[in-house]
């Protein structure tokens, strides 16, 4: 079966495609993200859908808009909700963006129950985010508590 089928069927929590989209959380409202450009190494995609308006958007980090976005989420964003999924699970990415869990069972069906229009925003605050977070990976390794780290626990 060709991998596009699957995409969106394996919701096991902890199975995030880390190339594909490097970064993701669930953050003001929003589940948000970077995706790795398909054909380009050095771009990456700034992607977000927002809860209750479904509102989104996708930029590259230059801020050039995706060439991707139609009237409905392009690939990016459906990457970054597809491993929001894969790291949170399908409940808790469909109540963080106010979706009905019942008829969510997955990241395409949880995308499909958020109607919303594209928004045009600035990459910047994502991005920098990334950067942070990134930053916060190449901290060197300590046994002692890392207070810079402690809105990065998901929990619950
Ligand atoms: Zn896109």
């Amino acid at each position: 079966m060709p991998q596009s089928f699957l995409r969106f069927v394996d919701t096991t929590p902890g199975k995030r495609n880390l190339k594909k989209v490097p970064f993701v959380e669930l953050f003001d409202g929003r589940v948000q993200g970077v995706a790795s450009s398909g054909s380009d190494d050095s771009r990456v995609y700034v992607s977000w859908i927002a809860g209750q308006t479904g509102n989104f958007s996708c930029s590259t980090n230059n801020n050039r808009p995706c060439g991707g976005l139609g009237g409905s989420p392009c690939k990016h964003i459906q990457a970054v909700l597809d491993n929001a999924v894969a790291q949170y699970g399908v409940a808790q990415v469909a109540r963080f963006l106010g979706v009905d869990e019942q008829a969510a069972s997955n990241a395409w069906q949880v995308c499909s129950n958020l109607q919303g229009t594209y928004v045009k925003e600035p990459a910047g605050q994502v991005f920098a985010r990334f950067l942070d977070y990134l930053r916060y990976m190449e901290l060197p390794p300590s046994t002692e508590p890392t207070p810079e780290l402690a809105w990065f626990v998901t929990g619950s």
